[in-house]
């Protein structure tokens, strides 16, 4: 009876901590537009947990995911645009296909803009048909497109499947800054089952992002305490595909996909990874796909 009435007493204490902590956790505000530090003129506009940059020139502002899935992002985006300048929106530009980043751009269109993505982009939303996403005016076919305004130039870089097969890996050469989104984790593994994501290509795919020219990366979900991607991330990304590949790689040839592998790698190196217990089973799941079905 006595242990019994303990370990009730050890459930309230526990109740009672957890509520402290989540009344002292600072919750943040719906919505934030920061001005990348060391540039005239680059922004990070989040809303929730999803996030876009926006470039503003002389002659117009250059806008990128307009983030709007199910939810009234992007008439906030165009308002806190317009709190800085009342230069135009003349482009938006989707990061890839996903509709949770480039839904709900209809407010941008009615003002004007030019809609921009990679060709598969296009042709997976003419395909959807969801009247949520505004079908891009404009694509990018080739390695590699400029955008110049106002004296600006953004690159749009297309260095093969990855996450999606319609990544763009946006720079700017004058600041040394890339927006690209979903397939570099700051101090993180791969998103859950690693959806949509094409091995062994994102590996090449990275090798290209590390040898392009920049310092800064702008992530599409702000990274931990806001902190932008540095050239380490990606090579830490990469270095982890690597080592998960190879260990899936041997647990395959022993018969051990899927059930044995999932429980029994381990990947110590990469193990303060806040998503790191729930994610890397599912991303071992994804390499056993690989390795045993060639998908
Ligand atoms: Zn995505």
């Amino acid at each position: 009876m006595s242990r019994i009435h303990a370990a009730g007493m050890a459930v309230l204490v526990l109740a009672a901590f957890t509520a402290t902590a989540q009344a002292q956790a600072p919750t943040p505000p719906p919505f934030a537009t920061t001005k990348v530090e060391g540039t005239d003129n680059v922004y990070i506009f989040r809303f929730g947990g999803h996030q876009s940059m926006f470039i503003v020139t002389k002659d117009g502002v250059i806008a990128t995911d307009p983030i709007g899935l199910r939810r009234p992002a992007a008439k906030t985006y165009i308002e806190e645009i317009q709190k800085i300048t009342k230069a135009p929106i003349k482009y938006v530009i989707y990061s890839h296909s996903h509709f949770d980043h480039i839904a709900g751009g209809k407010p941008f269109k009615d003002l004007g803009a030019v809609f921009v993505a990679h060709q598969n982009a296009k042709t997976r939303i003419q395909q959807v048909k969801d009247p949520d996403v505004v079908v891009p005016d404009q694509v990018v076919t080739g390695a590699k497109r400029n955008i110049t305004l106002g004296g600006t130039t953004l690159e749009l870089n297309y260095v093969g499947k990855n996450h999606s097969d319609s990544m763009l890996v946006m720079r700017l050469p004058k600041e040394k800054i890339i927006f690209t989104v979903d397939w570099i984790p700051l101090n993180g593994v791969q998103f859950r089952g690693m959806a949509d994501n094409y091995i062994p290509d994102i590996e090449e795919g990275l090798k290209k992002v590390i040898a392009m020219d920049w310092e800064r990366m702008i992530p599409g979900h702000p990274g931990p305490g806001g902190r932008l991607g540095t050239k380490d991330d990606a090579r830490t990304a990469l270095s982890y595909l690597q080592d998960l590949s190879a260990a899936v790689k041997e647990a395959a040839g022993q018969g051990k996909c899927y059930a044995d592998a999932m429980k029994d790698i381990k990947l110590p190196k990469y193990e303060s990874f806040g998503n790191y217990n729930a994610n890397l089973p599912l991303n071992i799941e994804r390499y056993c796909d690989y390795y045993n079905r060639g998908i």
